[in-house]
């Protein structure tokens, strides 16, 4: 087998981490397998694709990423600076899902990295004592912003939601959760009074959903009242993760 150059390896390297990057990787994703068993050098040579990719729900995503590509199937793609795809653990039991990027997302094509984002840390890390980067997943109902952050339209919808169903098929998460109304009238069909539905399991693509306050309404109407809801929420969540 003939071996690569030093150049080609780096340029084959420097691409998967990019890729990677775009799909919302902050760390390398791989199996502790690899480090308890010999591989031969000339395999890691050949293919450090090979090696680092060995995850299958980080392959699997990273093809999910890879169909996407430069999406241009609904008009969102005309205003946005970069695609919102996901951040997080691939291997997460769980996994957040929002409507859609607002304009810190856009700007750095990660979910929820404004106020709002910070917020959902918060309610991750201090409410839930889980770790954001490795044991959640956070995405969104569209990829692209819609613009004024008004609500994504039926045929943005229709036009990403595949993409949502793969990611979700790609992790395997145990409980999902929708965060505000848009998020859970998409994942369930039909408008859905998130005040009062919120707290409820229900079933998407046969995952297990639980509806819940989006962070921006909670900034917006920071009761006592809506923080113990959402308390509880994740209660309900940890509950059903065994934690
Ligand atoms: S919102 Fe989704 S379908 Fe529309 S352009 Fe962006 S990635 Fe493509």
């Amino acid at each position: 087998m003939q071996t690569p150059d030093r150049n080609t390896l780096l340029r084959e390297l420097k691409n998967y981490l990019l890729l990677l990057k775009e799909a919302g990787y902050s760390e390398i994703p791989c199996e502790t397998e690899l480090f308890t068993k010999t591989v031969p050098l000339e395999s890691t040579i050949s293919s450090p694709v090979k090696i680092m990719a060995t995850s299958k729900k980080a392959t699997q995503l990273v093809q999910v990423r890879e169909e996407l590509g430069d999406c241009t199937r609904c008009k969102l793609s005309q205003g946005r600076k970069n695609i919102v795809f996901g951040s997080g653990n691939p291997q997460a039991d769980l996994v957040f899902v929002g409507e859609g990027p607002g304009a810190d997302e856009d700007e750095q094509g990660l979910p929820f990295v404004g106020r709002a984002g910070k917020k959902l840390t918060e309610i991750i890390e201090k409410g839930m004592n889980l770790d954001r980067e490795k044991d959640t997943y956070i995405c969104n109902i569209v990829k692209c912003r819609p613009p004024g952050n008004r609500d994504p339209e039926k045929e943005e919808i229709i036009a990403c939601n595949p993409f949502l169903v793969e990611q979700l098929k790609a992790i395997k998460p145990k409980v999902v959760v929708a965060l505000g109304k848009p998020a859970a009238s998409t994942l369930l069909g039909r408008n859905v009074p998130i005040t009062k539905e919120r707290g409820t399991w229900h079933e998407y693509e046969g995952f297990k959903l639980m509806l819940t306050l989006h962070p921006a309404y909670l900034l917006r109407a920071y009761t006592i009242e809506n923080r113990k809801a959402v308390h509880d929420d994740m209660k309900k969540v940890l509950k059903e993760l065994g934690k």
